[in-house]
């Protein structure tokens, strides 16, 4: 099993691993406060200088509180400056881009991916809008109680007709860490229990590897496959591949040492045969 740390240093780093990098919390502050079209007379005058730009270290206990709020409008303006800007390059590259994404939608893929801030399905994949359907939660998990991935799949699968279905995973993610740490961790203990029980499952072949970063790189993995399965035991996409020899299932792994995804190469038919022993919903 995974070595116990002080319930101090779990904390913190749980939620270090669970949140944004903190490097980009001083993005938004750098910036000049510009462009805000809204009038509202807490604001300085417009041409204040910007605060000066925080370090993690000084973030949030001794940032002045007015900088907290000046930081706050910025980050939150900042996102629409860049809504605007993605809009108007959408159209000059094609004046009916949005008139084609109002028609609906069609979706190639349903991907299923962990909520880390750091994996956005569309950017590392080079999809559009239109190409993903896409769900994520903490650790990338498919649970047959969670009616909210059920019914993503469910709608994916038997209105969208989706082709493939991705569940990806990545190397160092902060969900299998904390869950594999030996603390009360609340709310997230049954979630995270998912991933006790997939460590159950494979816990021979784990204990056996002596690296401890490798043993949680093999961990992710085999959460993966294990999601993939529980992704094949439901009814909509065993009794659609029955139909019309789709969706496929896939196992990814994105990892951040060079940005590359890892395919774990499912055999979907094999595993579909394999669970159907046990979890056959289909007619046949
Ligand atoms: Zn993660």
């Amino acid at each position: 099993m995974f070595k116990t740390r002080p319930a101090s240093s779990l904390l913190s780093s749980t939620r270090l691993a669970l949140s944004a990098p903190r490097s980009s919390i001083t993005a938004p502050a750098s910036r000049a406060c510009s462009s805000s079209s809204r009038n509202t007379t807490s604001r300085p005058h417009p041409h204040a200088p910007p605060p000066q730009p925080r370090s993690y270290s000084s973030w949030p206990r001794k940032m002045p509180d007015q900088d907290i709020s000046m930081y706050l409008r910025q980050s939150h303006d900042h996102v629409f400056e860049s809504n605007r800007s993605w809009a108007a390059e959408q159209k000059s590259k094609d004046p009916d881009f949005f008139k084609k994404l109002s028609e609906g939608q069609n979706p190639e893929y349903l991907w299923i991916g962990c909520s880390d801030s750091r994996i956005p399905a569309e950017q590392i994949t080079g999809l559009e809008p239109g190409d993903a359907f896409v769900h994520r939660n903490i650790a990338n998990l498919v649970c047959n109680t969670d009616l909210n991935a059920m019914s993503v799949i469910e709608y994916a699968v038997q209105h969208l007709q989706v082709k493939h279905i991705v569940v990806c995973g990545h190397y160092g993610c902060g969900g299998v860490k904390a869950a594999m740490t030996a603390k009360d961790l609340g709310i997230l203990n049954p979630w995270l229990r998912n991933i006790r029980d997939v460590y159950r499952l494979h816990e021979k072949e784990l204990d056996a590897i002596k690296s401890e970063e490798e043993r949680y790189d093999r961990l992710v993995e085999l959460n993966v496959i294990e999601q993939c399965r529980n992704v094949i035991k439901t009814a909509p996409v065993q009794q659609s591949y029955a139909k019309n020899k789709f969706p496929i299932v896939h196992g990814w792994v994105f990892g951040f040492k060079d940005g590359l995804l890892k395919d774990l190469e499912i055999n979907f038919e094999g595993v579909l045969a394999d669970i159907q022993k046990i979890y056959n919903l289909t007619d046949k």
